[in-house]
Formats: structure tokens, sequence, C-alpha cells
């Protein structure tokens, strides 16, 4: 291709005037979508819309490839089961810098940019935390210069839209594809084949041992990629999102009709369009199912696959591979790609196996997410062998490379042996994927300064003793492209009249704002600005969902996924207190509150579910009760997704993040908030640990046990029932939920988990309670205290810099990846 592009005529790039702009959407309207302007319906518009954008990106992207090729630079692979995105449009236009121009060109045409924004799918391939932090990586890539492809899949049907019944979860497919996806492009010609179960049989010539191999498998399917241009800030530089879907194979689908098998091309066909259907909808949990490992080799395989083909391509030589192409595993899902990375070398490039293996590990790092032991992968060694075998022989392979370095090596006793094992052989032998990527790896990284500490003295000790150079920490971060400037536009204009405009490109420039912190006019146009958003969410929230609430009154957030060692139930005890104290005090100055509930539960997760009823049930009594109308709201948002938490975000005065001390990896909810001006009440885990650095200890309420407290109170023999025995409060409460109080229909709904907390209390609830509810005093006095708030808010804003996925992945490129920037 490339020897005669070069006399070909290029397309001149396009412009960015309005009027062009308007030019050209009535065009794509016309030609694209087949639609006259006056029969136009928004979704046309919007299609239109998109395809305007998408050319001037797609004149970055080209460029973004040319310069690739002219430095012959590294590439990062970011390998992800989760691609949270959310909408692109805004960030596509904001980003392009074209947002002005764009609202002139639809205005011209009598369309409301706004309008028609809110109409995009919210792309929600991903679960939570972990799948938003890969989408916010990618859009820090292309900002900061690293050139990178995201890999993942591009699931039917993502994320269930979440809908509340009576109180209940319910689950409903979510079909973002169902009017098309203009920002993605199939490239048929990148298919790989993708291969499962069958035999393997020794190769004709075996070089070394173990020795080359030959894979039959018995089924086979076709990966092809969707790509979607990822655009950095101010265009910068363009990334793709590469995300497969399976097909099955054409010929045999059309051997077998012919040969009168339909029974057989149907079902491999129904096979194949399965394997990207659905995703998981499991947060830090397993599903266990050997569908989702078939997922994880799909996309991992062809991924891979794709990597090897266009380094060969670029440079010639597969034995460079570690100097050119780093790959990044998003906690294990791709962690098979360890075993088939050093299959492609060593069976299909013959490379043998101990070099084949050093270029993997020099190729791969790792990012461990949770140390909760029930979210640690493991699949079955009898599934693992049937739907892998290859991969079988090489996990023994390396585990007994890895061993014998272990036996050889001081202090390590059977124990510590069997540990570092790739195999665990307590009670049915299964495959430990955490051990696979760790070893895999050159780096392996937690996602804060606490969560790191804890992975070296937990679930990697014995690794970590192996090779102590590997575990690093890498604390998360969010881009504040869309967590601050694109949904909070109002308070970024504050801050650049405040201090110029140097933040956009650099987000440790708000470190300015601390000058303005004890200024009273700002103080009181920060938070004019505050009470802007406020009414904007309320608003929202009338029409969304039916909530009438106060903007006057501090809203009191929690939106995340429901978990108990979140500890959701910790706010709504809580709030069943304060509504207690609140009727029995009445003459006291309460600070009126409403607390927003948001967050959807695993499908399969009963206690989580039970936890959103109890969250409505209980704002159902309160809301209709007058003792404490103006005084205390309760609200549930339902189907908290991207969308949702760009309008909840901005409008927050308190951000809770209250989850049992060790438990919470890094949590990135928390650095949103704080951007936006929030105040946290918070326990000493995951990032909220460097928030308190960050802002300082007077601009926090830091409440409850540390993570090492926690710990020994499990090791101890820790009563929960004298806790409450000694917590009239808490008592209180608990005997309300227990007996009915906010479920008469159905009395002994919510005994199993108050029990929970009387028997066992393994997330601290009671052992936190007291502790918590002096915590909200605090926030209620600091609250009636409006110089005070407005100083701590503004200081939050101030010191949010350092939490920019800009500084994380300007950390993984240097430490990591050692991709020149
Ligand atoms: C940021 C974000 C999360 C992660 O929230 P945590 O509080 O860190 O668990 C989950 N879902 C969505 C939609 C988000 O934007």
């Amino acid at each position: 291709m490339k020897l005669k592009s070069e006399g070909l005529p290029r397309p001149e790039p396009r412009k960015f005037d309005s009027s062009i702009l308007a030019t050209e959407i009535v065009e794509r309207l016309t030609y694209r979508v087949g639609k006259d302007a006056a029969n136009a319906h928004k979704h046309d518009w919007l299609h239109a819309v998109i395809l305007v954008i998408r050319d001037r990106i797609i004149d970055a992207w080209i460029r973004t490839k040319q310069e690739f090729h002219e430095d012959k630079g590294k590439r990062v692979y970011y390998l992800s089961l989760e691609f949270l995105i959310g909408r692109l449009m805004r960030d596509a236009v904001s980003n392009m810098e074209m947002l002005e121009q764009m609202q002139e060109a639809l205005g011209s045409l009598g369309v409301d940019l706004n309008v028609v924004a809110e109409l995009e799918p919210d792309a929600a391939l991903g679960n939570g935390g972990l799948g938003r932090l890969a989408a916010c990586f990618m859009e820090s890539m292309a900002t900061i210069g690293v050139p990178a492809y995201g890999y993942g899949i591009r699931y039917i049907n993502g994320m269930f839209r979440q809908e509340i019944s009576d109180g209940w979860q319910v689950e409903l497919p979510e079909t973002w594809l169902a009017h098309g996806n203009p920002w993605e492009f199939e490239r048929r010609e990148c298919s790989y084949e993708v291969g499962f179960a069958g035999v393997v049989e020794a190769a004709e010539e075996t070089l070394g041992t173990p020795g080359k191999m030959t894979w039959n498998p018995q089924e086979r399917v076709i990966a092809t990629p969707y790509d979607t241009p990822i655009v950095g800030w101010r265009g910068n530089q363009v990334n793709t999102l590469r995300l497969w879907s399976a097909q099955p194979i054409d010929p045999i689908l059309l051997d077998q009709f012919n040969a009168g098998e339909h029974q057989g091309a149907l079902r491999d066909s129904n096979r194949a369009s399965s394997l990207t259907r659905v995703l998981y909808p499991a947060d830090s949990s397993v599903a266990g199912q050997s569908l989702r490992l078939r997922q994880e080799y799909f996309f991992t395989s062809a991924s891979l696959q794709d990597i090897v083909r266009r380094h060969i391509q670029d440079f010639g030589d597969i034995r460079t591979l570690h100097e050119r192409a780093s790959i990044q595993l998003n906690d294990t899902h791709p962690a098979v790609g360890v075993a088939e990375l050093v299959r492609l070398l060593v069976d299909v490039h013959d490379i043998e196996f101990e070099e084949a293996w050093d270029i993997a590990r020099e190729t791969f790092s790792y990012t461990n997410h949770t140390l909760l032991p029930e979210a640690l992968e493991s699949w079955s060694v009898p599934l693992f062998e049937r739907l892998l075998p290859r991969h079988m022989q090489l996990v023994y392979a390396i585990n007994a490379h890895i061993l014998k370095v272990a036996r050889k090596t001081k202090g390590f006793d059977d124990a510590a042996v069997s540990a570092i094992s790739l195999i665990d052989e307590a009670g049915e032998r299964r495959v430990r994927m955490g051990n696979l990527a760790f070893v895999g790896s050159h780096k392996v990284n937690g996602v804060s300064a606490l969560h790191t500490e804890l992975m070296k003295q937990t679930v990697f000790k014995d690794l970590h003793k192996l090779y102590p150079d590997r575990i690093n920490n890498k604390t998360n971060g969010v881009t504040f492209r869309r967590w601050l400037m694109q949904c909070n536009p109002e308070l970024t204009n504050l801050i650049e009249e405040a201090i110029g405009p140097a933040f956009k490109d650099d987000a440790e420039r708000l470190i300015d704002l601390n000058k303005f912190a004890d200024d009273t006019a700002f103080q009181e146009k920060f938070m004019a600005v505050k009470l802007e958003k406020k009414i904007q969410l309320s608003n929202h929230l009338a029409s969304y969902c039916g909530a009438k609430i106060d903007p006057a009154s501090m809203f009191d957030i929690q939106i995340k996924r429901i978990h108990e060692y979140k500890r959701q139930l910790l706010n709504i005890i809580h709030a069943v207190a304060l509504y207690d104290q609140i009727r029995t005090h009445p003459e006291k100055d309460w600070a009126p509150r409403v607390k927003i509930f948001g967050g959807k539960a695993a499908s399969s997760y009963h206690n989580a579910k039970l936890i959103i009823k109890l969250a409505n049930d209980v704002a159902r009594v309160i809301n209709q009760d007058p003792a404490v109308q103006g005084l205390l709201k309760v609200v549930f948002v339902p189907n908290y997704n991207v969308s949702q938490a760009e309008r909840l975000f901005p409008a927050a005065d308190l951000s809770e993040q209250i989850s049992t001390a060790g438990m919470e990896a890094s949590g990135t909810g928390n650095m949103k908030f704080q951007v936006n001006g929030a105040i946290t009440i918070g326990t000493l885990d995951g990032a909220n640990v460097e928030i308190k650095e960050n802002v300082g200890d007077d601009n926090i309420v830091i409440f409850g046990m540390t993570a090492d407290e926690v710990a020994a109170k499990r090791e101890g023999n820790y009563d929960p029932k004298e806790i409450i025995a000694n917590s009239p409060e808490l008592k209180q409460a608990l005997t309300a939920i227990q007996t009915g109080t906010f479920s008469p229909d159905d009395t002994f709904r919510y005994s199993g988990l108050i029990d929970g907390i009387v028997e066992h209390d393994w997330f601290m609830v009671a052992a936190d309670f007291d502790s918590y509810s002096l915590a909200q005093r605090r926030v209620d006095e600091i609250w009636k205290d409006k110089k005070l708030w407005a100083k701590m808010a503004i200081k939050n804003t101030a010191n949010a810099g350092w939490f920019s996925s800009d500084r994380t992945i300007r950390q993984y490129a240097e430490e990591i990846w050692k991709v020149g920037l």
C-alpha cells in the first residue's frame, strides 16, 4: 500500500467554521441518513452531527498514525473486559474545541445541541469503577500522547438497564446499538480465527522443551474488530478503541448447509453470537460460567494475534516485540493472554519456550483491582483443560519454571511454594489467574497506596517475596475533561475567571485556587455555582423519577455499585437513626438533608438487591412523614450510569465514601466528587487516604476503623451484640428495620439482612456506626457555618489536581511501559 499512496491526492482537513458545519450537517442528513431536513427526526440529526464531528476526528486519527510511523516508537495495548464509556458526542465536541461552532451551526438549523445530545445512547460496556477507569485511561492516553489501542468486547447488550418497580430492582436489556452506532468502523479485513477445545499434537519438528505443538481446535469462531476513535484534549492525538465481535466461520457454515447439516451450522452460529451478546453483570465477584472464560479467551486471543501481526508488519522481527509493545492487563480477565502469547511465539513463530517466556514477561504488566477472596479469579482445571488444552500445557510449563526458581530460593518452604503455584491444589484443582498474571508480568500494580501495601501483605505475599521489585503503586485518577469541564462548565468558567485557563492543560494548576478559599466574594460565587448545579439536578430528578427535593438542603450522595463492603447499609441505618432523632427532638436546629442513592446490584447478589429495596422502603416512609418535612428526604435514583453520574457529581455537597477499611481498592467516584467541590465523609480506605493527604485533615471528615483495626477485630473475638447493646441510637434503628417499620407489608423482609450485622457483622457496620454518626454530626455543624463549608469545598477542588488520570497515565508511561512522551 505504501508504494503508491505518495502520489495520491489527500482530502483537505475539514474546517470548523459554523457555517461550514451547518452545510455539512444538512449534507450528511441528506446523503448519509437519507432524510430531508424538514422530515428529519431528532435521532437523524444526532446521527448527522456525529458524522460531521467524526470527520474532523478522522483527520487527526490519520495524522496520529502517520506520526507514529515516522517516530517508530512504542505502543501501549490496554486489554480490558470492560469499557464504561458513556456518551461520546460531548466528549468529542469538547476535546475538538468545536462546542461553540457546533451550537451555532445547529442553532442556525433550528436544532438544540443539548436536546440532540440527550438522545445518544450511553455505552455501558462495563460494570463500574474498573470499566470506567479503562475509559478515563483511553482519553488520558490520547491527551498525553501515548500511542495506544484499547482492546475489549463489543457486547450487543451492555450493562443492564435498572428499573425500580415497587422498590425492587428490575433488570432490563440495554440496547445501545438499536439505532446503529455512527462512531464505529467495522474492519473485516482485520478478522482472526479463535479456537476452543479439540486436541494438541506434537509438531513434526520440535525445538527444546517444552516443544512446539499443533493445536487442532474443535470449534472455531471469527473475531471481527469494530474501531472507535478516541480523541484527546485539544485533538492532540487520536487513539483506537478496538472491540471484537464474534461470528461463525462462514465456509464451514456453507459446507454444513450444503451437506444438509443445518442443525450443526445453526448451533455454531448461536454459539458464536452468544460469545459477545452479554456483559456479565457482576462486580467484585466472579461469574463462574464457562461462557465467561470463553469470552475472556476470545477477546484476548484476537487482540494478541492483532498485536503480533502489527508488530511483524511494522518491525519485521517478532523477537523485538517487548521493545515496541507494552500490554497492560486490566485485572485478570485477560490473564490467559500470558499463555496465549507464549503459544503464538512457540507454536506459530518457532521461538524456544525460554525465550518466548522472557519476551512475554517483558511485554505484559498487570493491574490488580481487588483483594476480595471471592473476586480472585480461578478456573477449574478440567474446564480450563477442555476449553484450552494447549494453554493448560503451557500453564504447567510456566508453573514448573517458576516453582523451580522458588525451590532454589532461601526461605521458600512447601507452604510458600504452594502459595505461589499457578494451580490451587486445595480441593478441586483450579488455575489461579492472579498468579498467572503476576508471574507473566514484569510489573504488577495496585490502584492506591493502601491497596498496594495490602497486596504485598496478603494475596501476593509469597510472590512478592520471590519478586520484590515487581509490585508498584499507581493510584487511580479520572479524566477532568469529562468529570469537570464537560459535566460542570459553570464551575470550569468560574475557575478560569479566578486563575486563568492553565488548569485545563495541567490539572495540578488547580492549586492556584487555594488562595481564594478564604475570599468571601469567591466563596459566594463558588456556592452559587453549586446551587445552580443542585437546581439542575432537582429539575432533572423531578422529571426523571418524580423526586421533589429542595436545592437549599445538603445533597448527601452515595452513588456506586451496591455491595455490602461499600456499606450503603450503614448510610441507610444512619438515615433511620436521623429520622428518629428529628422526630424526637423537633426543636433542634437540624441541617436539612437529602440523602441520594444510586447504583446497580449484580442480578445474583441477593443482599445487594435487598439493600436497594430497603433504601426505597425507608424513602417511602420518611418522605411521607410531615414530621420531618423539609429536614430529611431519601431518594433512590434509578439506573445509575455515566450519564446520570455526570449530573450527580457536580450537584453534591457531601460525598459518601464509607467502605469497610481495607476493602475498596481505590475508588474513583471519590475523586469525581472532590474535583466538583464536595466534602468527603469517609473511612481510611483506598484513595480516600490520599485525598486526605492532598486536601489536609481539616477539609475531610474521617471516621471509623483503619484497615489494620478491621483485620485485628476479625481475628479476635468480635461480638457485634455487645456494640449494639451499648449504642441506643444503633439499637433503635436496627430494631425499627427488623420489626417491619419500613416493611409493614412483609414484616420480616429485612430479618436476614439485620441478622448478618447482629451475628457476625463481617463488614463492620455496627462496629463503625457510632463513629459514623458522630462524624455526620460534625458535618451538620460545618454545614451551618456557611463560610467554613465554602472554604472546605473550594479546598477540595483546589487540591484535586493530583487525581487527574493524566498524572496516573504519566506514571504508567514512565515507570511501567517506558514509552517516551
Ligand atoms: C466513577 C464511576 C464508578 C465508580 O465509582 P466508585 O465510587 O469508585 O465505586 C461506577 N460507575 C460509574 C457510572 C462511574 O462513573
